[in-house]
């Protein structure tokens, strides 16, 4: 017998609450359970599957690489993590690149590349400000600049040094910026938190802010990232620049690879100071380097401003039919759909009629769908969320 989820609860740590669905097989924005069932998925993997589900571009890189090679060690040269450095210092603004595993490391990198950078350049400027509602990751020192509660209260005492202001409010955040601050970090557009996109003229403020006061401006694009703004990269949708930009989530497209890209003048590491075993190797930069392709050669990126927006004009007609939903929030396919009571039983109901949704905060319906999506794929969903949120 199969029976996934009681075996799953006897050996896997209680660390998820998860549906009482086993996803085994997918195909573009399809994805199967193990009785055949077909969901139409518009969560992603949580923002990771970019190009979908058994997309031939990264099959067919990861086919090629595991007959090379998958690990050497950052002890030799790797071309493919090369040619992925290049590509995306290419299609932005930074200046060098160090690959990790994940969301969380790529915060880490960062933190420690402002930790190091306030030491020379700030006469040991040690503190990082950070947002309230901000979700950076679960190890210690992602989880330290996290500004909710509910993740950080059992792992208490966390890094020191970290002071929490509101987000969108620069008033408050000309505050807390003194001469001890090495980095400020914010989320364009806050994911876990809720979908909240920063406004454009706040962030204007920020980097002037941080170029005065000569902090570090770091984001966290592990979510918004990678075309989910309708650019390569949300800072890019902005027009802001941070110094130095945390990626992760959607840049394997479902292989594990995160990365922190800097400008020169923020770049500090030298060797010793930080690595990862993984980060960077032969499969996860090749299966990388094939996403950027189809993102940025194959205009995946273009054409889901497209898409992007006729689906956030089926929203907001969705929204003055339903009473139900008080405000639609986000940018292009990164979308929340604030609801005014709790979004869980609604997103069962989505499930129960093939559309896999996610939640952010406890009211809030998240959209991040794969960005090949097509707008007979918004049809459906729009239909299944029509039906659903009358419920
Ligand atoms: C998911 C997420 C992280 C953490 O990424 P992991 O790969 O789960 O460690 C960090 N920051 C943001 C904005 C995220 O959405």
């Amino acid at each position: 017998m199969s029976n996934w989820i009681d075996r799953g609860k006897k050996v896997l740590m209680n660390t998820y609450s998860r549906f009482p669905i086993t996803l085994t097989e997918g195909s573009g924005v399809y994805a199967k359970d193990e009785h055949g069932t077909e969901y139409l998925d518009f969560l992603a993997g949580i923002a990771v599957n970019v190009l979908g589900h058994a997309h031939p571009a990264i099959s067919k890189a990861v086919e090629v690489q595991v007959n090379k090679m998958l690990h050497c060690s950052n002890l030799y040269h790797i071309p493919q993590q090369t040619e992925l450095a290049e590509k995306l210092i290419r299609n932005s603004s930074f200046d060098k690149a160090f690959f990790c595993n994940s969301g969380t490391e790529a915060i880490e990198a960062a933190l420690k590349l402002a930790r190091k950078w306030g030491g020379v350049n700030k006469d040991g400027a040690a503190k990082i400000v950070a947002m309230e509602h901000s979700f950076h990751g679960r190890t210690i020192g992602a989880l330290s600049l996290t500004g909710q509660e509910k993740y950080q209260k059992a792992f208490k005492p966390l890094m020191p040094e970290v002071e929490f202001v509101p987000f969108n409010d620069i008033d408050a955040l000309a505050d807390a910026v003194d001469t001890a601050t090495c980095a400020v970090i914010l989320e364009p557009v806050q994911g876990e938190g809720g979908i909240f996109p920063a406004r454009q003229k706040y962030l204007q403020e920020v980097r002037r802010l941080c170029d005065q006061s000569e902090t570090l401006l770091l984001f966290d694009e592990v979510q918004c990232g990678l075309g989910r703004t309708s650019a390569l990269f949300a800072h890019q949708y902005y027009g802001v620049e941070p110094d130095a930009v945390a990626l992760a989530k959607g840049l394997g497209g479902g292989f594990p690879i995160g990365a922190l890209l800097a400008k020169d003048r923020a770049a500090v590491f030298e060797p010793g100071d930080h690595a990862s075993t993984f980060g960077g190797n032969p499969l996860a930069s090749a299966a990388a380097l094939a996403v950027l392709s189809e993102l940025i050669d194959g205009q995946v990126v273009q054409h889901s401003l497209e898409v992007g927006a006729y689906l956030h004009e089926k929203l907001s007609i969705l929204a003055t039919q339903n009473p139900r939903i008080s405000e639609i929030r986000g940018v292009n396919l990164m979308i929340g759909i604030q609801l005014d009571r709790d979004a869980s039983p609604y997103v069962e109901k989505c499930h129960k009629a093939g559309l896999l949704v996610g939640k952010a905060g406890a009211d809030v319906l998240r959209l991040v769908p794969p960005l090949i999506i097509e707008k007979k794929h918004v049809d459906t969903a729009i239909d299944i969320l029509t039906e659903v949120l009358a419920e």
